[in-house]
């Protein structure tokens, strides 16, 4: 029996990976979870879940009030409050928090030797070249969920590094891509969380839209699999049925895929070397389907994912400009306070306007964060 500790239980890849934890009774138990302000989803989760005992949310009054009315169980708030999790004795740590908060959990669980399961992919945009480092320095072990980065894992197994060529990530184009860019500077929140294949969280599929989710996976691709960057490529598979490949030297290419369904990824994190069957997801109907259809990438069209390229090659405390700058650009996009485009336009400011530092520390990266944010609030106040 594995003891999972879930962090981000309310959201889409956490109840998705309850839903696994559920097929697999035998196989896994969830001893914590941690949210954020969702406690009815939380309530719904624990009446589903009664075994679960540790919890962390975001606010000290809503802890306060969940003691009161669940006295059997434990409630700790705040980052604080996560961090108490992960002093449990866990064996797999899924990481489906959502942005730069997530960094600091993951590296506690390497430190802690658990196993982290990342879905939280700001981890290594922002801190891949610390979360490497603690991997190598505590003998850790990380295994991706994200979708592209599982299939790579996966088209990987059984093969020599050494003679992979190059790793070709799936794009689906998100909600937008039938759009020319004149026709994006009037599209509104409610078309760009439409998105075409996927059913994900809000800032993931705002993301997806602009392409900065691709970009953010380019640099994840870089930390988790050791390959430069010139050897990563991105095409739109407008399906997302081929989840990523795998060219290697001899040509050969492997591919993995699948339903879109998140849940496949996510219990490939849970067993791996194994396989579970996984019976709530429907088969993949190829005849049904009748043909996937592939398109080369237009980085004109999709500047940001060309800046995630330039960032990651950059390396330093670049990650981490682009994704403070991209939270608070999407939070304001959503809040519908800037357009669609300005999400673009603020992040390429951040990018050019933050110091860059080459070999910063956790607390440099805390602080490019801290600043990126405080200097986007104040361009839109401008
Ligand atoms: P959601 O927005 O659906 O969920 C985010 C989770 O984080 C929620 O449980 C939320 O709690 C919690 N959270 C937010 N802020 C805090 C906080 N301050 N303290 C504690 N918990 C907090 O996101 P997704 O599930 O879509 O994405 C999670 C991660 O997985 C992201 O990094 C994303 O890029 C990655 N990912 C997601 C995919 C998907 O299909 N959704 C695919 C591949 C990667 P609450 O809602 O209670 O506030
Ligand atoms: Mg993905």
């Amino acid at each position: 029996m594995k003891r999972l500790i879930l962090l981000g239980a309310t959201g889409s890849i956490g109840t998705q990976c309850i839903d696994v934890v559920n097929e697999h009774s035998t196989e896994f138990e969830i001893i914590a979870m941690a949210c954020g302000s969702n406690i009815n989803k939380l309530e719904e989760i624990m009446t589903m879940y009664p075994s679960c005992n540790y919890f962390s949310v975001k606010s000290e009054d809503d802890a306060t009030l969940l003691s009161k009315k669940y006295s059997d169980k434990t409630f700790f708030y705040g980052m604080d409050g996560v961090s108490k999790l992960l002093d449990l004795d866990g064996d797999v740590v899924v990481n489906a928090l959502v942005g730069f908060i997530g960094l600091e959990p993951s590296l506690k669980t390497i430190k802690r030797h658990m196993v982290l399961a990342l879905a939280n992919k700001e981890s290594l945009v922002t801190g891949g070249e610390l979360v490497k480092k603690a991997l190598k320095e505590h003998g850790g072990t990380m295994y991706p969920i994200d979708s592209e980065h599982s299939a790579i894992f996966q088209c990987l197994q059984g093969n020599e590094k050494s003679q992979v060529h190059k790793l070709i990530i799936s794009a689906s184009g998100g909600s937008f891509r039938d759009k020319s860019r004149e026709e994006l500077v009037s599209v509104s929140v409610e078309d760009a969380l439409n998105h075409p294949n996927w059913s994900m969280g809000k800032r993931i599929t705002i993301d997806s839209a602009t392409m900065m989710n691709k970009g953010f996976e380019v640099i994840e691709a870089f930390y988790l699999f050791d390959i430069d960057f010139d050897h990563i490529d991105v095409i739109i598979n407008k399906e997302s049925i081929i989840h990523s490949m795998v060219e290697y030297k001899d040509k050969s290419v492997i591919a993995q895929l699948g339903t879109a369904d998140m849940r496949i990824p996510i219990q490939y994190a849970l067993t791996y070397p194994k396989r579970l069957s996984l019976e709530q997801t429907p088969s993949l109907d190829l005849c049904k389907i009748g043909s996937l259809n592939f398109m080369e990438m237009n980085y004109e069209r999709y500047p940001l994912l060309k800046l995630a390229f330039e960032a990651g090659k950059r390396g330093g405390n670049s990650g981490a400009i682009l994704n403070a700058a991209d939270e608070v650009a999407v939070d304001f996009f959503i809040n519908k306070k800037i357009s669609f485009l300005e999400i673009e336009d603020l992040i390429f400011k951040a990018y050019k306007e933050i110091e860059f530092i080459s070999s910063p520390t956790f607390d440099d990266i805390k602080r490019t964060d801290q600043m990126t944010r405080e200097y986007l609030i104040r361009s839109l106040e401008d």
